[in-house]
């Protein structure tokens, strides 16, 4: 046998076919079972002996116990193609025998395949079945099933090479769907610059950027050395004629006969198969084609390792189902993406060992470690799961979750962010209007679920849910409460006020955006039946606003203003917030109504601003808050009714009796500085609304009148005895600027009788003007100031009331003092010579007074910090 040995692996060799028919032969008779010796000592020596021959035969060295011919020399060996072409059915029928032969066995498998040059290299990992031939790679495989399926392979150290068997398996899937790694790229490209740079001082030649597909040289014996780096050898990428192509002499050619010409028209063909090779451009790993039977052969080998042996399989599970979602998610053929059956399909038995092996490994925890998994695109990973679960009654998408709940209910693990956000990928992927009591059931277990995390957030120590982890439970809420059959499950309202509770707790420690709580509010109403538990979610956000604003909660400073733009939002309101879909429906501004009293006290405070702005180091939270929710008031109070009073009675009654000059109680004029305030912050909030918003009717305006003229006229005597007495002048010159630029806009758009009301206004307030300035020289610098600040705001706003009074008013500000300050001569100056031609921007000049009435007010505060204690 050793004789003949040395004859067999030269491939010239003429006897070469005798060696393989006597192979076969003998691989025949092992596949009998009566080739088994039955009880004698003696056969089981004798059989010993003769694997021992055949082991040598192969190039397998019993003591060494390795291989010592190259496994490129090995794969063109008759013994070796002989004994491969039997092996399925050795051990498949016959497992004594195949016993004896595993450990050799799995040694051979993993040799075949491998790009080692020498017999001897070590360590040779992570390659791909593409050297075998397409025939040889099916026995390979089948050989693989059949093992996997039949044999003990737990223990050492046929189960460490078991593993290497599957790393080349799941090496073979990989390069049919290359993806770039991120730890490959970087080493791979420098080896290509320094090869290139070396083998032919031309590196522009091929850039690995641009490099997609190269021929690459067979290593033949002499060039070994060089292309070794370190125990590994590098693919050597150089474009070369491959041999057979090469043009033969003349000569040759006339004395080659047609036979001979076909011969080399066939190995030429081969030879370029060889040599040519798919590289991936960017990171340079090979991508490879393979048959869909070795890739549908290679699934089942998976999916029996995995139904095998799951704790040996449990620290390369995610590799492997990772890379079967892409076979699924990267159809190779036409029929991969139709719904038609095609027999031996790779995508759907890659479908059905997705789905076998979650459903056999579903009891022990594998959702929970698969949603706990940092996914590359998880996107489409989630939706190969769901796809591939879609009509399999024994674990519907739906179930699935289920044991996830199940799953986190046994044990709750430090964070669910990235939980959260794997559901959130999987779950819209979920059809709503199917899986009906899936769905049903699932509610329950949700509920649970949601107590537990609100819990969990609300600890002392708690790592509060970021702004990402918000939107992500969002989209999972949003998505149940879509579900067709949410209604009929036990109790669907239980778990919207987990939901509702959980949303409440996180608004506390990070920003969350307008368009996830439109759409998690638009769903609950639209999900729930009866009235009250349509606006839950709703309500418990406006609510927390509402605990807010009266600082018994802290809102993460962004969510402030996002709550109000809610309301605003619902009610019809255009907010500065873009948003992609405007089929919102919340109810938010029905929410709000039972709070519009502590609304009104919120916006009279002379202090939160000071004390939002401590709380959120922002400047401008306090005044755009107070704006947005004197808005809402504006806008609440507008709906009833413009014409007449009742809201203001209702809202702002006092406005109805403003105090006389005569009959003033104590502190009157305190209380009026603060309606004022109110009133200028309500002007503010209807102007910022829609025109037809009209909070304070018109007819009104007498009452206005008469306010400002009771601060003006008390202010001489009241200004010297606190801070927020001195504020008085400049909040009454800015509500006289509001209520002017709010009559004429009503007289644009509503009212026909606003402007001569607005006249009638300022007969009434100027009197009460001429006698501040005739007070004192120093009073009379201050009105003017304010008067012709209200006068250049006037014109900034195109007011046509300043047009018809300017006349009257500009010999005021000279009347009584004939030296009139530099200062004011120059403003003054600049009023007259300066003709409007832009067209006015209300906005811009309604922004400039929010901030510099919430500025008035913070200072207000830090000077008289007691006042309203
Ligand atoms: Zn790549």
């Amino acid at each position: 046998m050793c004789l003949l040995f040395n004859r067999v692996v030269d491939m010239e060799n003429p006897e070469r076919h005798t060696v393989y028919l006597v192979v076969s032969l003998f691989v025949t008779f092992l596949s009998n079972k009566n080739s088994t010796p039955t009880d004698e000592k003696a056969n089981a020596k004798k059989q010993s002996l003769v694997f021992r021959h055949f082991n040598t035969l192969l190039g397998y060295s019993s003591t060494e116990k390795c291989f010592t011919i190259p496994p490129a020399r090995l794969r063109k060996a008759a013994v070796c193609n002989a004994f491969i072409s039997g092996l399925p059915e050795i051990l498949d029928m016959n497992l004594h025998t195949g016993n004896q032969l595993l450990p050799t066995v799995v040694q051979l498998l993993i040799h075949l395949p491998s790009p080692q040059k020498l017999a001897s290299d070590q360590n040779v990992t992570n390659y791909s079945l593409a050297l075998l031939t397409q025939h040889t790679r099916h026995l390979w495989l089948q050989s693989l099933i059949l093992i996997l399926y039949k044999y003990r392979f737990d223990q050492l150290p046929v189960s460490d090479n078991i593993m290497r068997l599957i790393g080349i398996v799941v090496k073979t899937l990989q390069n049919q769907v290359h993806e770039c790694s991120e730890g490959e790229q970087s080493t791979e490209i420098d080896t290509w610059d320094e090869i290139e740079e070396d083998d032919t001082g031309r590196p522009e030649l091929i850039r690995p950027e641009s490099l997609t597909v190269t021929t690459i040289k067979e290593a033949t014996p002499a060039a070994e050395g060089i292309v070794q780096v370190g125990a590994v050898r590098v693919m050597q990428p150089t474009i070369v004629e491959p041999e057979g192509l090469a043009p033969e002499p003349m000569i040759a050619r006339k004395r080659s006969t047609i036979v001979q010409e076909v011969k080399r028209k066939k190995s030429a063909i081969e030879i370029v198969k060889k040599s040519c090779t798919l590289r991936c451009g960017h990171c340079n790993e090979a991508i490879e084609m393979f048959d869909e039977e070795t890739v549908s052969l290679c699934l089942i080998a998976l999916e029996t390792f995995l139904h095998r042996e799951p704790s040996m399989a449990a620290p390369i599970l995610f590799k492997i189902l990772y890379t079967v979602t892409r076979l699924i998610d990267t159809p190779m053929y036409p029929w991969h993406s139709t719904e038609m059956f095609v027999p031996a399909n790779s995508r759907s038995v890659a479908k059905q060992m997705l789905r076998v092996s979650l459903h056999h490994l579903s009891t022990s925890a594998i959702c929970l470690q698969l949603f706990d998994t940092k996914i590359p695109r998880p996107d489409a990973f989630w939706a190969v799961i769901a796809l591939s679960l879609a009509d399999f009654p024994e674990l519907s998408p739906v179930y699935f979750i289920q044991i996830l709940l199940e799953d986190l209910e046994e044990s709750w693990p430090g964070s669910v962010r990235l939980i959260m956000k794997n559901l959130a990928f999987y779950i819209v992927e979920i059809s709503t209007d199917m899986y009906n009591q899936p769905w049903v059931n699932l509610v329950g277990h949700l509920e649970t679920f949601f107590k537990r995390y609100h819990t969990a957030i609300s600890v002392d120590n708690a790592n509060p849910p970021t702004r990402a982890e918000i939107e992500n439970v969002i989209v999972v809420m949003s998505h149940v409460l879509k579900v067709q059959t949410f209604n009929s499950s036990k109790c669907p309202v239980a778990l919207v006020e987990a939901f509702a509770k959980w949303l409440s707790e996180s608004l506390h420690g990070a920003e969350v955006s307008l368009e996830a709580l439109l759409g998690v509010c638009t769903a609950c109403n639209r999900a729930l039946i009866r009235e009250r538990d349509k606006q839950c979610v709703t309500r418990a956000v406006v609510t927390e606003l509402m605990q807010a604003i009266k600082f018994k909660a802290k809102l993460h400073e962004a969510n402030y203003v996002t709550i109000a733009n809610m309301v605003l939002q619902d009610a019809g309101e255009d907010i500065e917030v873009a948003l992609l879909d405007d089929q919102f429906n919340t109810a938010a501004s029905e929410a709000i109504r039972p709070f519009l009293f502590e609304v009104l006290d919120f916006i009279a405070d002379l202090h939160v601003i000071a004390k939002l702005k401590k709380e959120s180091n922002s400047d401008s939270l306090g005044g755009d808050l107070k704006v947005k929710l004197a808005e809402a008031i504006a806008v609440e109070m507008s709906r009833s009714n413009a014409r007449d009073c009742r809201t203001v009675i209702r809202f702002i009654p006092w406005l109805m009796s403003p105090p006389s000059v005569t009959q003033a109680a104590p502190g009157a004029f305190a209380d009026s500085v603060t309606n004022v305030r109110v009133l200028s912050w309500l002007l503010l909030g209807a102007l910022h609304a829609n025109h037809s918003c009209l909070p304070v009717p018109i007819e009104c305006s007498q009452h206005m009148a008469d306010y400002i003229h009771f601060v003006l006229a008390g202010f001489a005597d009241q200004s010297k005895q606190s801070v927020v007495h001195m504020s008085a002048l400049f909040h009454a010159f800015h509500l006289c600027q509001l209520w002017t630029v709010y009559c004429e806009r009503a007289a644009t758009y509503s009212s026909a009788t606003a402007f001569a009301h607005l006249i009638d206004f300022w007969a009434r307030v100027t009197p009460a003007i001429l006698q501040l300035l005739s007070h004192s020289k120093v009073l009379a610098d201050m009105v003017n100031l304010h008067f012709l600040n209200t006068i250049q705001a006037l014109q900034q706003v195109n007011s046509a009331l300043l047009c018809q009074l300017y006349s009257m008013w500009a010999p005021i500000l000279t009347a009584y003092h004939s030296q009139i300050p530099n200062q004011l001569r120059m403003k003054l100056d600049s009023c007259q010579n300066q003709p409007s031609l832009e067209a006015p921007l209300v906005t811009e000049w309604l922004k400039k007074v929010r901030y510099k009435i919430s500025q008035v007010e913070l200072q207000t505060s830090a000077a008289s910090p007691y006042y309203t204690v």
